[in-house]
C-alpha cells in the first residue's frame, strides 16, 4: 500500500510528523506537503506562478503550493503512480461546521476524491498547539485500515476530528453531520503608524451550534468526530420548488 501524507499546517508541523509515522505501519508513506503554513486557503490551485518540490527528506517533498498543489503535484508526477489513499492532517486546529469550507486540510482530501483516490482528512480540536497529536494519529492509521479494507461509498471522504485529549480518555468514534458554526461578523480594525487602516479577520471567539449528531456535538463531549463529505453541493430539497419559478 502506498500512501500520500499531506497538510494546510506546512510540512514541519508536528501534526504532519506524528500522522506520516502512524501511516507507516499501513503502508509506504511519501509526504507531499506545502513548505509554510498555508491555513485557509481551501481549495486554491496555483495557475499563475511555476511550482518547485524540494525533497527534504527521504520521501519528504515540500512545495511552494496550496494542499491542492501538493495532492496534484504527489498524484501525477512526485508518487511516479496512483497512491492508494490520500491522508490531511493532523491540522493544528477543529475542521468543524462551516469551517470546513476555508480549510485546506479538508480541500487536500476533496482533491484526491477528485482524482478517484479514498481519502480523509484528519484535525486536532485544540486551541493551542496541540499536545496529543499521537492519539489521533493512531485512530487515523486504523482508520486508514478500514478504508483500504472496506473502501469508501462512491464520491465520499472522511473529515476526521479528534479530541486534543490523552488517548484513555478519548470517546468512542462516532459518524456525525456536518455541524453549523455561527459566525458573529466582526472585524478588528486598527491604524498604522503612517495612519491608515488594517483589519484582522477571525480573531473573535465563535459558537458552534450543539445538534443532535453533528461534529461538534461528538468532539465537544470527547468523541472523535468521523463526517462523510461529498462534492455535490446540490440542495435537491430546493429544486422543486426553484423549479417553479418563471424565467421568461
Ligand atoms: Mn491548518
Amino acid at each position: 500500500m502506498r500512501v500520500l501524507v499531506t497538510n494546510d499546517d506546512g510540512v514541519h508541523a508536528p501534526g504532519l510528523t506524528a500522522l506520516a509515522e502512524a501511516m507507516r505501519k499501513v503502508g509506504e508513506v511519501v509526504v507531499v506537503a506545502p513548505d509554510r503554513e498555508r491555513s485557509a486557503v481551501g481549495h486554491a490551485l496555483t495557475l499563475h506562478h511555476p511550482l518547485r518540490a524540494t525533497e527534504i527528506g527521504s520521501g519528504i517533498f515540500a512545495v511552494d503550493g496550496t494542499p491542492t498543489d501538493c495532492v496534484n503535484l504527489g498524484i501525477h508526477t512526485l508518487l511516479g503512480s496512483k497512491p492508494d489513499i490520500v491522508v490531511s492532517g493532523i491540522n493544528r486546529g477543529a475542521n468543524l461546521g462551516d469551517d470546513i469550507t476555508y480549510s485546506g486540510t479538508v480541500s487536500a482530501a476533496m482533491e484526491a476524491t477528485l482524482m478517484g483516490i479514498p481519502a480523509f482528512a484528519v484535525s486536532l480540536v485544540t486551541g493551542g498547539y496541540g499536545q496529543n497529536y499521537s492519539a489521533a494519529a493512531a485512530f487515523a492509521a486504523r482508520l486508514a485500515g478500514l478504508i483500504l479494507e472496506k473502501g469508501l461509498p462512491q464520491d465520499t471522504f472522511l473529515n476526521v476530528n479528534v479530541p486534543d485529549l490523552p488517548s484513555e480518555e478519548i470517546g468512542s468514534a462516532v459518524i456525525t453531520s456536518q455541524g453549523k458554526r455561527d459566525y458573529d461578523g466582526q472585524i478588528v480594525e486598527k491604524t498604522d503608524p503612517r495612519g491608515r487602516s488594517y483589519y484582522w479577520i477571525g480573531t473573535i471567539a465563535t459558537l458552534f451550534r450543539d445538534l443532535e449528531g453533528s461534529d461538534y456535538n461528538a468532539v465537544s463531549r470527547g468523541n472523535i468526530s468521523v463526517t462523510p463529505l461529498h462534492l455535490d453541493l446540490t440542495n435537491y430539497a430546493s429544486l422543486s420548488m426553484l423549479k417553479t419559478w418563471d424565467f421568461t
